[in-house]
């Protein structure tokens, strides 16, 4: 360890990627606002029970992945590992039962301890929605579409694959645990041992085993749709339905189960094959059980979280920043300085070579994309002008320096 090294699987964002980041939070923003979402800013640090009581015992994230501490009173405490169970608790803390439907959009720093590599970070980034307090089927609808909309208006909806399942209700998920622990206890000895304890814990959780031989054994397991209750079934149908109304294309993945404990019902996610093996960039799915299980009143939600890393790797263009205006000033410098300012005020940007000579300042002013250069002539400025030098078409013009705002702003 070196202690001027960041910390492993962390990263800077240069202003070059922090543009990519803003462009896919700002997306995301703009997209779920028109569907009602407002945000909600929940702290990066919870109590650790808030993620082990509903992440579950045998998720990934608590058994391997949280970054957890005791703090100097003694309380533990976690980084957040994933934004809905701040968002749930702050549905209960805040007795927020009384406004629902509550729409929620989030984003910020996620943490995990995990090994990183290419789109697997320690500390990454999650835009997420959390829809709390609707039943039926349309609310998964509309949460899925939302999703692929914000794929498409990030540029790359084609790019992606929708992979979408059920987990069924209460008495779906009691069968299926029954047939799979029938079909899988045989093979007990030969699974890996996080299999073996899932399998007493949470059967399901084997079939999101990475393990190449555990994939072998749960190629053959049964599936839930065997064991759906008709109601069950029909939940499915009209989400599957709804979204092909909507022209979303989706295919149903029978094995897809999602790594968390809390989910019923409605699975997806998006995943992309640019990415190499972290092709997963969006994921979600219904979630009724969580907030009753965390002891508040019971209340049905559904939502997703997409990783704005491995969003911004796909992004082709994010938009460019704003193209500045460079003053040159051949002679005053504080003149320079005085105009600069009066242009800033008036909402341009202005880029300043502090020093070097007329051909250093227009390179600087070339490379920082520069639209016009206003060069600061003595002879003009005894005139109360400047020259007004397009940097596209190279044209050039005296200007009054009083007429630089209107001027400027105009094009
Ligand atoms: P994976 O299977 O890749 O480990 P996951 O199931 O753990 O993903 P979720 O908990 O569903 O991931 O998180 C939602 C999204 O957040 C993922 O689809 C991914 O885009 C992103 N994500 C998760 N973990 C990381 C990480 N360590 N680094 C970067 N992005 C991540
Ligand atoms: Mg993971």
């Amino acid at each position: 360890m070196s202690s001027l090294q960041p910390v492993r699987g962390t990263h800077d964002l240069l202003p070059d990627d922090s543009r990519r980041h803003r462009f896919v939070e700002e997306t995301a923003f703009s997209v779920v606002k028109r569907y009602g979402y407002g945000e909600i800013v929940t702290p990066i640090f919870e109590f650790t029970e808030v993620f082990s009581r509903t992440l579950g015992e045998t998720s990934d994230v608590v058994t391997k992945e949280m970054y957890t501490f005791a703090d100097r009173s003694g309380d533990s405490i976690t980084l957040r590992p994933e934004g809905t169970a701040g968002v749930a608790r702050a549905f209960i803390s805040g007795g927020l039962a009384q406004s629902l439907p509550l729409k929620l959009f989030y984003r910020g720093p996620m943490f995990r301890h995990e090994r990183p590599q290419k789109g697997r970070l320690r500390q990454f980034h999650q835009v997420g929605v959390e829809l709390l307090g609707v039943e039926g089927p349309q609310a998964d609808v509309e949460v899925v579409s939302m999703a692929y909309r914000l794929l498409c208006a990030l540029g790359f909806g084609d790019k992606v694959q929708l992979e979408i399942n059920t987990l069924g209700d209460a008495d779906s998920r009691a069968a299926y645990r029954a047939a799979l622990v029938s079909y899988l206890d045989p093979f007990r000895n030969a699974l890996s041992e996080d299999s073996r304890a899932r399998l007493d814990k949470n059967p399901m959780r084997v079939l999101d085993s990475k393990d190449e031989n555990d994939k072998r054994i749960v190629a053959n397991a049964p599936l839930i749709q065997d064991c759906l209750t008709p109601a069950a079934k029909e939940f499915f149908t009209q989400v599957t339905d709804g979204l092909a109304a909507l022209g979303v294309p989706f295919v149903v993945s029978p094995k897809l189960v999602r790594g968390l404990d809390y989910y019923c019902h409605t699975a997806f996610e998006f995943t992309t094959t640019a990415l190499g093996a972290q092709g997963t960039v969006l994921a979600g799915g219904r979630y009724d059980g969580l907030v009753g299980q965390m002891g508040g009143p019971a209340t049905p939600g559904i939502g997703w979280a997409a990783g704005v890393e491995r969003l911004s790797m796909l992004v082709e263009t994010a938009p460019e920043p704003e193209r500045p205006v460079a003053v040159i000033p051949m002679g005053d410098a504080m003149a320079a300085l005085v105009l600069a300012d009066r242009l800033r005020t008036a909402g341009l940007a202005v880029e300043l070579g502090f020093s070097g000579n007329m051909k250093k300042r227009m390179a600087r002013a070339n490379k920082a994309n520069a639209r016009f250069a206003i060069i600061l002539g003595e002879d003009e400025a005894a005139r109360g002008a400047a020259t007004l030098r397009d940097l596209d078409s190279g044209a050039q013009e005296e200007i009054a320096l009083a007429a630089l705002e209107e001027r400027l702003l105009r094009s």
